[in-house]
């Protein structure tokens, strides 16, 4: 499971597209609650709430959220009114809490965090960064991610980065 992109990316990325095959990551609440607990520090979810209807959520709202990072040209105006809603069912306001400044937000669990994965889909569509996202050039990957460097050409270069290379390596060494 690749995660540490932007929110929003990390979402769609759970619909894994790589070469080994493709994975829903979102398929069942156990897989939705081991996501949610590797975004421990980004969203306030408890994986032992997670329960069917949270699959449900969690997967239409991530359908909106790749249409409208991925349609050539403005976002669907359907994926647009969705992520929008979702922002609505739960609004943060900030609170003084023992430690200082927080984030609150008065709604139940789901809806919060509707609403906490609308917001980061939000951000980052509605910033400049949202021209420099890529997929991953390696042959029958299409993950998405957020350059750092612009010469970045892999989701991972462990993984695809590393696959290209010895794919690259093996053709020469045929070729002799
Ligand atoms: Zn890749």
């Amino acid at each position: 499971m690749l995660t540490g992109e932007p929110l929003a990316l990390d979402l769609v990325n759970t619909r894994a597209h790589t070469p080994e095959g493709d994975v829903d990551h979102l398929e069942t609440a156990d897989g939705l609650a081991a996501w949610l607990s590797r975004q421990a520090e980004r969203l306030t979810a408890r994986p032992g709430d997670v329960t069917g209807e949270w699959v449900e959520a969690a997967r239409r709202l991530r359908a909106h959220v790749e249409a409208a990072l991925t349609s050539p040209g403005e976002p669907p105006a359907a994926a647009v009114a969705a992520i929008n809603e979702a922002a609505r069912r739960a609004p943060a306001h900030l609170a003084l809490g023992p430690t200082g400044v927080v984030t609150r937000r008065d709604a139940p669990p789901l809806d919060r965090l509707l609403a906490e994965l609308a917001e980061a889909a939000i951000t980052l569509l509605g910033s400049p960064d949202v021209s420099k996202i890529k997929a991953c050039e390696a042959p029958g990957c299409r993950m998405l991610f957020l350059p750092a460097r612009p010469r970045r050409r892999w989701c991972s270069p462990d993984l695809c980065g590393n696959r290209v290379r010895v794919a690259r390596h093996y053709q020469r060494t045929r070729q002799r």
